[in-house]
């Protein structure tokens, strides 16, 4: 155990197929890495205690480096505890939650794996601010004591988009078979000059190793669905942001003060909607709420806003079953360039700032955008490309450790950026200079290089500048 943060790359395997079920995941709010990972693994360590046999009397659980520097602003104690729980953040109603946290600090008991009750305090979850693990900045140790005085420990780290890795597991597979393995833009590129396919149809058709292409376009529509549910329910509320900051919901008043019920109808508006949809996704992230990490929390209004754009604007009058199926390619799209950055960097915060969450997400929904809107291979990396490279450098330095100050609003300005770079893609011929995959190896040396008070601890920029009331 160490006192300085370092940030050795635990999956950075860019052999391993990923699905794009790995990058969309639906859980719940504010922080994929601080709230989702820890509900996985504290989950998974309950379930496996149990599935061994084992019936521990309590089970304790040390959060470490940017786990507990931004854990209490980004649930990651509360997110613990119902994950111990038995509860996973997919299946979990994020109304409900309230309630089962009240009943556990109330019986000062809480179901193991929902059917083993143990003693439990909050004092149970230690937060310990000063160490870092060696592996990776987002560690957390779980530890079981039983009758006879022994006990049973494991690690595990949440290494970005609400993925986790047990300390000591096996390493992932990577003998699945895709019928298009890439490890780069470059490789997309090739693949599609010698197949004549769209960045998008080389993923379906990997996709086919996991599951059958009806069960991915169900996913994929799904995953559509659960995006828009978000903007409508996120323009819908109104009030303060849980956490003490007090930071008013923006986006129903913004809603109303659009004029005209069709988005579009002034054109003077284009990008407040834009901005609004943004807005209402990260406003039910910071509060909680049911979001599609995409490809984390923290980032997850960018897509749904430019998805929302695409059919709201762009292909307004088409027919519904060609925007569905335009929605798919644009997913399929933001997925391929989202494995890339997953395969060759990071998009986790505590690695690579902000450029590694909302910089990731602009450069997905640029990519995503250019191929609906009938971009080329080329059109589309170029694409991808720009809406990363604007981002370099970008810090992370959430006020009070919340997922709210600079992040709500730091994805409307993805969101917008990311229409800007297919616009500007797609009106050259797809030749630039900067690949993405420059742009994506510079984003990693650059988040390597980076300072740790800007990796999501909250211990620089505006975290310490700006004085919370
Ligand atoms: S500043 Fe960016 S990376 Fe950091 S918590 Fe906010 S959205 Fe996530």
């Amino acid at each position: 155990m160490r006192s300085q943060p370092v940030t050795t790359p635990l999956d950075r395997n860019v052999d391993r197929p990923i699905s794009v079920a790995e990058l969309f995941t639906i859980g719940i709010g504010p922080s994929s890495s601080h709230t989702v990972g820890p509900m996985r693994a504290a989950f998974d360590f309950a379930q496996r205690t149990l599935g061994q046999g084992a019936r521990p009397q309590r089970v304790t659980c040390d959060l470490y480096g940017s786990l507990a520097l931004t854990g209490r602003g980004h649930a990651t104690d509360t997110a613990t505890i119902l994950g111990l729980a038995g509860w996973e953040p997919e299946r979990l109603d994020p109304d409900a939650a309230t309630g089962i946290l009240a009943g556990i600090r109330e019986r000062r008991q809480l179901p193991l794996a929902g059917s083993h009750d143990i003693a439990f305090t909050e004092t149970d979850i230690v937060f310990h601010p000063r160490q870092f693990l060696p592996e990776h900045p987002n560690g957390m140790t779980f530890t079981a004591t039983f009758a006879d005085g022994s006990v049973h420990g494991e690690t595990y780290f949440s290494i970005g988009g609400g993925a986790i890795l047990r300390k000591g597991a096996p390493a992932a597979a990577t003998n699945v078979a895709v019928r298009y393995p890439f490890t780069s833009g470059a490789d997309l590129l090739t693949i599609g000059d010698a197949s004549g396919l769209s960045i998008a149809d080389m993923v379906r058709a990997n996709e086919e190793a996991w599951r059958a292409p009806a069960e991915t376009d169900a996913f994929l529509d799904a995953v559509r669905v659960a995006m828009s549910a978000c903007i409508d329910r996120g323009i819908a509320q109104e009030g303060i942001l849980p956490g003490g900051l007090k930071v008013r919901r923006r986006a129903h008043a913004i809603a109303q003060g659009l004029t005209g019920d069709v988005p579009g109808s002034n054109p003077a508006e284009v990008f407040e909607w834009v901005s609004l949809w943004a807005l209402a996704v990260n406003e039910e992230n910071a509060a909680g709420g049911r979001v599609v990490t995409a490809p984390t929390n923290g980032a997850a209004g960018v897509l749904p806003a430019v998805l929302r754009f695409y059919e709201t604007l762009v292909a307004k009058d088409v027919s519904v079953e060609a925007r569905g199926e335009g929605a798919r390619t644009f997913l399929l799209t933001a997925a391929a360039i989202g494995m890339l950055y997953k395969k060759r960097a990071s998009i986790s915060a505590a690695e690579m700032g902000c450029q590694g969450e909302v910089g990731v997400a602009c450069s997905m929904a640029a990519g995503a955008l250019a191929a609906v809107l009938g971009g080329s291979n080329r059109q589309i990396e170029n694409a991808a490309e720009i809406g990363m490279e604007h981002n370099l450098g970008l810090t992370c330095d959430p006020i009070g450790g919340l997922v709210q100050i600079p992040c709500i609003e730091r994805n409307t300005m993805g969101a917008v950026k990311a229409i800007n770079a297919a616009y500007l893609a797609l009106r050259g011929d797809g030749s630039h200079i900067v690949s993405l995959d420059a742009v994506i190896e510079t984003m990693r040396q650059t988040g390597e290089d980076m300072r740790s008070q800007y990796k999501e601890t909250s211990l620089g920029g505006l975290a310490v500048n700006v004085v919370e009331c």
